[in-house]
């Protein structure tokens, strides 16, 4: 019902934006296309649209490069300035789920926000930023990169799913990586507790699990507590360099329920509140 309700609201800001009336019948999946189909449907040069999936705002890149993932760039400075407005006015690395437009195709996908490298067009973007795909790798690994597969999740309507079914080490991760990009409802779907986390996250300029005891997954199928070892160094505005060391505890109801992190402990020891 949620991810009906999700892609509606994605018609309507298109259609909004088209100025077409949003009662129209016209109705669009969200695809999550591997990334050689992306490859084959936005080969270099072809202009496509970006939607941010939290703000509902869309601007135009063109791909440029790219053999992993699409290099992008804005196609006018106006869309710059409409990317810099997404990212509220500065440009970071910080991954955002969005939905690329093309044709008849809405695609799940994940950008960054930092302009490096060469750029080419007249726009006002010093460089280009990366478009990623399901599939997609970075220009150093040969993985996904796990918090643009989230957000790639996300986009698609399918992270409650893969959170559903993923052992205590991938939640931990995931969990962590809504953190790391600001994102509540990865953090949040991630927790057991329904919490504010805005007010949290705004806080949190950089993070990283630097150590995880992990037993065999196979292990814990008919546990439903757990508490693993971490050391998780952060980067907090004000107050600078923090390191926790200790445990992050979850729970489930059952052995077939979703791992769930308990949170008011966490965000406790980590003096968010
Ligand atoms: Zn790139």
């Amino acid at each position: 019902m949620k991810k009906i309700a999700f892609m509606f609201v994605c018609i309507q800001i298109l259609l909004n934006g088209l100025g077409v009336n949003a009662a129209s019948n016209i109705s669009y999946k969200i695809e999550m296309l591997n990334w050689n189909e992306v490859n084959e449907l936005l080969p270099k040069y072809t202009k496509f649209t970006v939607l941010d999936v939290e703000t509902g705002k869309q601007f135009k890149v063109q791909r440029r490069a790219g053999s992993h993932h699409a290099d992008v760039q804005p196609l006018t400075s106006k869309d710059t300035k409409i990317m810099k407005r997404i990212y509220s006015g500065k440009w970071s690395w910080k991954r955002r789920a969005i939905v690329v437009i093309h044709n008849n195709h809405w695609i799940a996908a994940s950008m960054h926000g930092m302009p490096h490298g060469g750029g080419a067009l007249q726009n006002n973007f010093p460089g280009h930023f990366c478009i990623h795909f399901f599939g997609s790798t970075t220009h150093r690994t040969n993985s996904m990169d796990l918090s643009h597969m989230l957000m790639i999740l996300k986009a698609s309507g399918k992270l409650d799913d893969y959170l559903n079914q993923a052992n205590p080490y991938e939640i931990i991760n995931a969990y962590i990586s809504g953190f790391k990009q600001q994102d509540a409802a990865i953090t949040g779907q991630s927790s057991l507790q329904k919490i504010t986390w805005k007010p949290i996250l705004k806080k949190v300029e950089n993070v990283k699990i630097s150590r995880m005891e992990q037993l065999p997954p196979e292990d814990l199928t008919e546990e439903i507590s757990l508490a693993v070892p971490v050391v998780v160094d952060w980067y907090i505005e004000d107050r600078g360099r923090q390191t926790f060391r200790g445990a992050i505890h979850l729970v489930r109801f059952s052995p077939v329920d979703a791992w769930k992190v308990d949170s008011l402990d966490f965000v406790r020891k980590n003096n968010f509140r």
